[in-house]
């Protein structure tokens, strides 16, 4: 019988599994560049997969998920004992090394029954989740449910089991509870030795066997169901893409593409990559992305779960024909079906603002914006779809340069009456300290030109050998790349890497975290690379170094910091902000309640700065705003002209620019320092 039933079960799943392999292989897009580097991967498996370091973001949810994880590994030797039991006639065979009796053995069956506890509770704690709490990030699927009462009639089935087997070797004997097995021995301590033998033997038959069936069961149903992640998430996780988190995928050769007629971005379901169809079944449809978004979260139809979601069920519906890779001239076969509209409509794609949030809570590394910026990619340059309003940046781009439409010679106008060294007009560069990377916006924005300003005022004031590109700095092409356009954008970088390199430029600081993560991570793909700076970091090293002084307290202040995303989630630059607000005395730091990598967007990122926000309950700066505004500080300080921007435009909307003021970290510096 157990034979019979390993075997078909065995050959079930390989074959479903061996499909899903297959389906895996279809992609045309490349995965990781590489997938070299075991040691930090090896590191990343063990704190996020073994360590369940994100999962414990959310809890009782966290811990529920641990409990079940552990006790699956624990429990699966115990499964390979029963499997094995089924040749035997000995009720005590456990591999010899873990027999019943045996000290492994009496260890092993203590730690078994405290996971089988533990695995007991944590699929209570889900189904009090996903039936009374009816929590909302999670998908709400009879699926779900039943797999959970799966385990626990799993779990009871074992003890059930155990308690049997205890009356059977006492034999009529006295049984005493034991340590090494106490869930068995309280088993058959309070039922079993009263049911009489045969219903012993009967309910002992029907332990074993609900364990072994329900097993394979459970087994055969992965690869249809979310719970394919018990298999695939820890490779996931292992193959995790390891390039920089603000850099986006290139598309190498963007001329012969276009020659060759092949597609620019992904516009298929083929065009996934291997990593991409990994993802797709590694997610657990937890919902902690769409929980984090920025866009769901202000109502918008962008849920980046859903994308998943409905990426996988499209991906399965079609899997016969893309496995065969048969045509047939069918227009609805999947290979020829765009997946905008059928798996994400317009509005949705054009919600994100690519922040990465639901990139840092995913608790498998599934990627987003990778993927949405490849959809993007296809409309943009194929279809010439976007939201209107881009239409006008992308001219400005191309035109001056700036998504702002300012001119080359209006480059400079924010620098009016400052001493600012412009590069063209410096012979000999070798002793410059720092080029500044301005960015386009205190060209056009009265709020970013004080940024501007003030940075300039404190590298005079630090006696900084530093310069300017003026006239001859262009976008680094952020907005056009992260809104689809990498056509726009490969030839602003490479305009900027010719004037970089030609002036022999080594180290660059950057004012706006989107230029300092494009310069930094985007353009050694180019032939471009250089130390970036932000100027939050530089400026922290001044006053470190005893540079720049703080001279002027200022009157008792509190501030709270809004954390960008291009500098914080993609960067990791929390702290250098925080310090230098905290060395300025008489200013109270404040955190707000989402802050750091859990900081919710402004709303201006992925090109979102330069179209109409998509419909929604709410604008994503004024939700940010009042998260900001519910710390009661009188200042708001960020370290970005979007944010700048946003937030401004935020306190202005909800009537507080008079009593709270909106103000970059430099230009609070610039203060202090007198
Ligand atoms: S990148 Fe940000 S806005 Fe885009 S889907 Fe992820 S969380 Fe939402
Ligand atoms: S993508 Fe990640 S965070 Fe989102 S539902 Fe899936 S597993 Fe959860």
């Amino acid at each position: 019988m157990m034979a019979l039933l390993l075997v078909v079960s065995l050959g079930v799943f390989a074959y479903s599994a061996r499909r899903r392999w297959l389906l895996m292989t279809i992609g045309s897009t490349p995965g990781p560049d590489d997938i070299a580097d075991p040691d930090r991967r090896m590191g990343l498996m063990m704190r996020l997969a073994f360590g369940q370091q994100r999962l414990r973001r959310y809890q009782p949810a966290g811990f529920a998920h641990m409990a079940i994880f552990f006790g699956f590994l624990v429990l699966l030797l115990r499964s390979l004992i029963l499997f094995a039991r089924g040749f035997t006639t000995d009720p005590d065979f456990g591999y010899w090394l873990f027999d019943h009796g045996s000290a492994l053995g009496n260890v092993y069956g203590l730690i078994k029954d405290i996971y089988i506890v533990l695995v007991v509770v944590g699929a209570l704690i889900f189904l009090y989740l996903r039936l009374v709490n009816k929590t909302k990030r999670m998908t709400q699927s009879s699926e779900a449910v039943g797999i959970l009462v799966i385990i626990v009639v799993m779990m009871i089935a074992d003890v059930l089991y155990d308690g049997a087997v205890t009356v059977q070797r006492a034999g009529g004997a006295d049984i005493t509870f034991s340590i090494w097995e106490p869930l068995g021995t309280l088993a058959a301590l309070g039922v079993m030795q009263h049911v009489g033998e045969s219903a012993n033997t009967f309910l002992m038959h029907c332990g074993f066997w609900a364990h072994v069936v329900l097993v394979l069961l459970f087994l055969n149903m992965l690869p249809f169901t979310k719970h394919f992640h018990v298999i695939t998430a820890i490779p996931n996780v292992y193959l995790a893409d390891l390039k920089p988190a603000g850099k986006l995928r290139t598309i190498d050769d963007l001329e012969g593409r276009v020659e060759r007629e092949e597609t620019l971005g992904v516009r298929r379901i083929d065009q996934l990559g291997w990593k991409a169809i990994l993802d797709l079944y590694s997610c657990t449809e937890c919902g902690r992305c769409t929980d984090q978004c920025p866009a769901n979260r202000t109502g918008k139809k962008l849920s980046p779960k859903q994308l998943t979601i409905n990426l996988r069920n499209f991906l399965y519906q079609h899997e016969p024909l893309l496995i065969r890779q048969a045509d047939n001239g069918d227009d609805k076969a999947a290979h020829r079906v765009d997946l905008v509209p059928a798996v994400i409509d317009e509005e949705s794609l054009w919600a994100c603002t690519t922040c990465g949030a639901c990139e840092t809570e995913c608790p498998v590394l599934i990627g987003y914006v990778d993927t949405i910026v490849d959809l993007r990619r296809h409309l943009v340059m194929e279809r010439g779809e976007y939201p209107a309003p881009l239409q006008e940046a992308y001219t400005g781009l191309e035109v001056t340069g700036s998504p702002y439409s300012v001119d080359a010679s209006q480059r400079l106008e924010w620098a009016e009456g400052l001493d600012v060294p412009v590069r063209s007009e410096i012979e000999n560069g070798d002793d410059l300290e720092v080029l500044l990377w301005v960015g386009c916006a205190p060209a056009a924005d009265e709020r970013s030109r004080n940024t501007a300003r003030a940075v300039a005022q404190l590298l005079n004031a630090a006696g900084v050998k530093w310069a300017v590109l003026g006239p001859e700095e262009q976008c680094t092409g952020d907005v056009a790349r992260r809104s689809g356009n990498e056509y726009l954008f490969q030839i602003l970088a490479q305009a900027n890497i010719e004037v970089l390199n030609g002036y022999g430029t080594k180290r660059i600081l950057t004012i706006c975290p989107h230029c300092f993560n494009t310069l930094k991570h985007e353009y050694p793909d180019f032939g471009g690379s250089y130390e970036v700076l932000h100027h939050t970091e530089y400026l922290a090293r001044l006053v470190t170094e005893g540079r720049l002084k703080i001279t002027q307290p200022v009157e008792d202040q509190s501030v709270v910091y809004h954390d960008s995303c291009y500098l914080g989630r993609y960067n990791d630059i929390y702290d250098s902000p925080r310090d230098l607000l905290r060395k300025v005395p008489g200013l109270t730091v404040l955190e707000a309640n989402a802050s750091r990598d859990r900081g919710m967007c402004c709303g201006a990122g992925g090109g979102q700065m330069f179209k109409e926000e998509e419909q929604g309950s709410e604008r994503v700066n004024i939700a940010r705003t009042e998260q900001l505004l519910a710390t009661g500080a009188g200042t708001i300080a960020t370290a970005c002209p979007f944010c700048t921007r946003m937030l401004s435009d935020g306190l202005n909307e909800k009537e507080r620019a008079e009593d709270v003021s909106q103000r970059d970290i430099a230009e609070i510096l610039l203060e202090a320092v007198g």
